[in-house]
């Protein structure tokens, strides 16, 4: 473990230092305040301190108090260590946010144990860190796919949505379901089935751009945002998507299957201003176009006083909400 020891006077800084390093500490000392609060505030800094009362430029106080002031980073264990010994000292150091207090001279093996205690703590700390990144993760996420999950995918949706009007371009929406889907379970059992879904997961996530979004919307369905997506060229997109599913069989423990997959495409500059709820709806009924057709295909759903001008383009596939 990395320590910070901030102390102006050469020679007791030396002492210090010699101490730490034979405790095993990893030390870096600095001779003011301003160094040590610089130091302790990089988000890769020490996240334990010992730290002089009186230093120049910026004194051990100011050090705590501007430490305690960032908010949402790594916490940092802060010692002071100082001559100043009195009850209104101790209290006003711990007051500034230290989390201890040891008066000089000091005693290795007391500064020693105080330093495990300073351990202990980020220790701690670290768990509890640890557990809220794993429970906001599940919150998030689908667990089989490691996708979005259906709530977090409809609020990305709105949000895309919003910005995509404000910001006056647009936005695709894409629904996916796995053809014939059922049949995979039923022949080679569930965990055939779920290895397909990974499978299928992985190819969409590797088909969209780091600023896309992808999630599980229900069992065997997908639900694709593509942000800032040029509708001239959505289709072709969605088209590569299907195709990345359907161009190599899925290997699984049952044996390599050959997996389609259908999909509704919605790209919101043809429609006028839409909640998610409702670009479900209307991509919804695009697939279930595409699932009519045959399958393993995209369909285009296009507002109905629309349905003129886009079916004169032969290569796209439509489908207008009756
Ligand atoms: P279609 O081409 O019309 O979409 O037919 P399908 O068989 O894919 O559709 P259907 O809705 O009849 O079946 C979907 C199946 O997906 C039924 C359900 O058991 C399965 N499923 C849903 N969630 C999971 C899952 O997490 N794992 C596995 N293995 N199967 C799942
Ligand atoms: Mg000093
Ligand atoms: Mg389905
Ligand atoms: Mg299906």
């Amino acid at each position: 473990m990395k320590i910070l020891i901030a102390e102006d006077d050469a020679m007791s800084r030396r002492l210090l230092q010699k101490t730490l390093e034979r405790a095993g500490y990893e030390v870096q000392a600095v001779e003011n305040g301003r160094l040590a609060q610089e130091e302790l505030c990089r988000s890769d800094g020490p996240r334990l301190a010992l730290l002089d009362w009186e230093m120049p430029e910026v004194d051990g106080l100011g050090v705590c108090r501007a430490v305690r002031d960032r908010k949402e980073k790594a916490y940092v264990y802060m010692i002071f260590l100082t001559s100043k010994e009195s009850s209104e000292d101790k209290v006003a150091g711990l007051r500034s946010g230290a989390d201890d207090y040891l008066t000089k001279p000091f005693n290795a093996e007391e500064l020693k144990a105080r330093l495990r205690t300073g351990l202990r703590i980020l220790h701690l700390e670290d768990r509890l860190v640890e557990a809220r990144e794993e429970m906001r993760f599940k919150a998030t996420h689908d667990s089989l796919t490691g996708l979005w999950n259906r709530g977090v995918i409809m609020e990305l949706l709105n949000r895309e949505l919003v910005r995509s009007q404000r910001e006056n371009n647009s936005t695709a929406v894409l629904l996916c379901d796995i053809d014939h889907f059922k049949s995979v379970n039923d022949t080679f059992g569930h965990p055939v089935g779920d290895e397909v879904l990974r499978e299928v997961a992985k190819r969409l996530m590797a088909s969209v751009r780091s600023y896309d979004y992808v999630g599980r919307y229900g069992g065997e369905e997908f639900l694709i945002v593509l942000n800032n997506c040029d509708p001239t060229c959505a289709f072709g997109r969605a088209d590569q998507m299907r195709e990345a599913i359907a161009t190599r069989e899925v290997i699984t423990k049952g044996g390599p299957l050959q997996v389609t997959m259908s999909a509704g495409l919605l790209r919101s500059a043809d429609w006028p201003s839409r909640t998610a709820d409702s670009c479900l709806l209307e991509v919804d009924t695009a697939l279930y176009a595409a699932k009519a057709a045959g399958r393993n295909c995209v369909r285009v759903a296009m507002p109905p006083q629309t349905k003129k001008i886009i079916s004169e383009e032969p290569a796209e596939k439509v489908h207008e909400r009756q």
